[in-house]
């Protein structure tokens, strides 16, 4: 049976991607080698790094003066690597906290200098986006575009003078940026991109060399910066993966097109959500809504086990919400296809028919 695969993350991957990378798994640029079984210093895997960084470059059109590096450790490693490396223990920097991920991040950050919590959602289950304006003095303010785990998103980042750190792991490539209005941007792959095991920076240059703590070398971005990523053994596999899936991204006509995608994907099912009985979001204000986590619930609770079973029947996987929200959670990130979202909405439409 056809599989829709609504997985948070590690999550959807093209399907053409999969495939390119099991046939590289096997015989690599008709090398008779694995990609997996090749040094990381040989001109076929410099093609690889070096053509998913340009194609970031190329997708996001980054000026010169940012770098696009391949770091290991997760989303979560870049929670203390950004304050150990931007920020001195004497200087401010301002975290927006809208989730589990931010709040992780400022626990670590706290380690590394002076954090202000500029604005919270804590107060209601992070259910809603908090207003906030940009500070005119700090280090920089950090943000969660996309929240995962309860479905908001920031579609507008206020302008100011002090630069955005932005944790866009569940958001990445799904949409046009201002680039200048980040000093640095990450994103652990296995959401939007790739497998897990590789996340990716994005650094603007003059963010780098400005704090006097003594930074391990494999710690420091100056290092992957130096060494184009691989001071050590990068995660190839993880690498290779993304650059397909970058490929892929090209191919289907950028990131504005991708955003066209998304958005008509997310506006299907919370269509579906906002005229159907049963079925309810959780993100009430239609400005905090994610196109890429679509969190919802049942008005009736009874009837939840019976819709959960209908969905794996149906082949519809990963919608049970996140442990600690409840209800469901549909993951539509880039890989989605429109045609995945509608088996899902026709579903949740037959079944109201039927027990509604
Ligand atoms: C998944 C996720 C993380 C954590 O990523 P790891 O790679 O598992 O460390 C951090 N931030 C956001 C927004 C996420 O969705």
């Amino acid at each position: 049976m056809k599989k829709h695969n609504f997985y948070a993350g590690p999550a959807i991957l093209p399907k053409s991607v999969i495939k390119q990378a099991a046939k590289g798994a096997l015989n690599f640029n008709d090398s008779g080698l694995s990609v997996l079984e090749i040094s990381h210093r040989t001109p076929d895997f410099d093609e690889v790094i070096n053509s998913a960084q340009d194609l970031i470059k190329e997708l996001y059109q980054l000026p010169d003066n940012y770098h696009v590096l391949f770091t290991t450790g997760g989303a979560s490693s870049q929670f203390f690597m950004i304050p150990m490396n931007l920020l001195n223990q004497d200087e401010t920097a301002y975290y927006i906290n809208t989730g589990t991920w931010s709040t992780k991040a400022i626990a670590e950050a706290q380690r590394y200098g002076n954090l202000i919590e500029l604005a919270s959602s804590a107060d209601q289950k992070f259910n809603y986006l908090p207003k906030f304006k940009v500070p005119s003095k700090g280090k920089y303010v950090h943000i969660t575009s996309n929240n995962t785990i309860y479905g908001t998103q920031f579609h507008h980042f206020p302008k100011g003078d002090i630069p955005y750190v932005c944790d866009m792991s569940s958001d990445f490539l799904s949409r046009p940026i201002d680039v200048e209005q980040y000093g640095l941007i990450y994103a652990g792959a296995q959401k939007n991109l790739g497998p897990a095991g590789v996340t990716v920076v994005i650094v603007r240059d003059d963010m780098l060399g400005k704090v006097q703590r003594d930074i391990p070398t494999l710690l420091n971005y100056e290092t992957f910066v130096k060494k184009n990523s691989m001071f050590n053994t990068p995660p190839v596999f993880p690498i290779y993966l993304s650059m397909l899936t970058l490929k892929w991204i090209k191919e289907k006509g950028g990131v504005e097109k991708i955003e066209r995608m998304n958005k008509s994907k997310a506006k299907l099912l919370y269509k579906e959500l906002d005229t159907n009985p049963l079925f309810k979001a959780n993100i009430v204000n239609k400005r905090h809504r994610s196109l890429m986590n679509v969190t919802f619930d049942m008005t009736n609770a009874s009837l939840k086990d019976a819709f959960l079973a209908e969905a794996e029947a149906n082949g519809i996987v990963g919608i049970k919400g996140h442990r600690s929200v409840g209800g469901f959670r549909a993951s539509i990130y880039n890989a989605m296809p429109r045609s995945s979202v509608k088996v899902l909405t026709e579903l949740m439409s037959d079944f109201t028919k039927r027990k509604g």
